[in-house]
């Protein structure tokens, strides 16, 4: 799960964006309302943490534009204006959840875990692909309704295949779906996650390279996996 925390107050965004790590998210910050229309983007997040008062684009703004160009990612409203108006504008503009500052890091977290779990169940529910199904709650790849053994990394790797089955990704968008402002993933550790994946699951089971562009998940292959060809992961 990835989430960008939207907040001029570094020292907030800090204390946000350490919260949220330790609830398994994965964090990116930006400090102004420009910037961030410019990360989200690209996409790739499952949440949104957004403060109202912002240089550049203030979070109204933002929220939007997002939603005007039908963005749906979840976004929790923080901001110090807590009158009953402002609140009631931010959830019209399209924010799903509001919390007025001072809160608790704890409360944050609560109300972030849960506005993933909701739209993931609403939004991004089980992804089928063939015969493979994700569970994205649990972070299960099943094959047969079979749990396989995949690590996170593998496991977000097929999990942004499935999103975009039967359409090419190139590995700058893999990259950029792993990959936070902590930590960065190499063109070298996303052949090696493909690779593993293809051993554990069976070389022919319909994840195709397409030399120099990426790679995509063959949802037709996916229906006739050679039985014969599985490999170690499956359990
Ligand atoms: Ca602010």
């Amino acid at each position: 799960m990835k989430a960008l925390v939207v907040e001029d107050n570094v020292n907030l965004a800090k204390s946000i964006a350490t919260a949220l790590k330790e609830a398994a998210f994965s964090i990116d910050v930006a400090e102004d309302g420009k910037k961030a229309l410019h990360m989200l983007e690209q996409g790739g997040y499952d949440l949104l943490v957004l403060d109202l008062g912002l240089p550049e684009l203030d979070g109204i703004s933002l929220l939007r534009k997002l939603r005007h160009r039908q963005n749906t990612i979840p976004v929790l409203i923080i901001s110090a204006r807590d009158s009953l108006d402002q609140r009631i504008h931010g959830l019209e503009v399209g924010a799903d959840d509001y919390l007025c500052k001072p809160f608790s890091l704890e409360e944050v977290t609560a109300r972030a875990r849960a506005l993933v779990r909701r739209a993931k169940h609403f939004g991004g529910e089980t992804l089928r692909c063939g015969r493979l199904e994700f569970l994205p709650d649990a972070m299960e790849l099943r094959l047969d309704g079979k749990p396989m053994s995949l690590h996170r990394r593998e496991l977000e790797v097929m999990e942004y295949l499935l999103i975009n089955q039967n359409r090419l990704v190139n590995k700058d968008q893999i990259i950029d779906r792993l990959s936070t402002a902590d930590e960065s993933v190499s063109y070298a550790a996303v052949e090696t996650y493909i690779s593993r994946i293809r051993k554990k699951i069976g070389y022919d089971f319909g994840l195709k390279t397409v030399r120099g562009l990426g790679y995509y998940l063959d949802s037709r292959s996916l229906e006739s996996i050679d039985l014969e060809h599985r490999g170690q992961g499956y359990e």
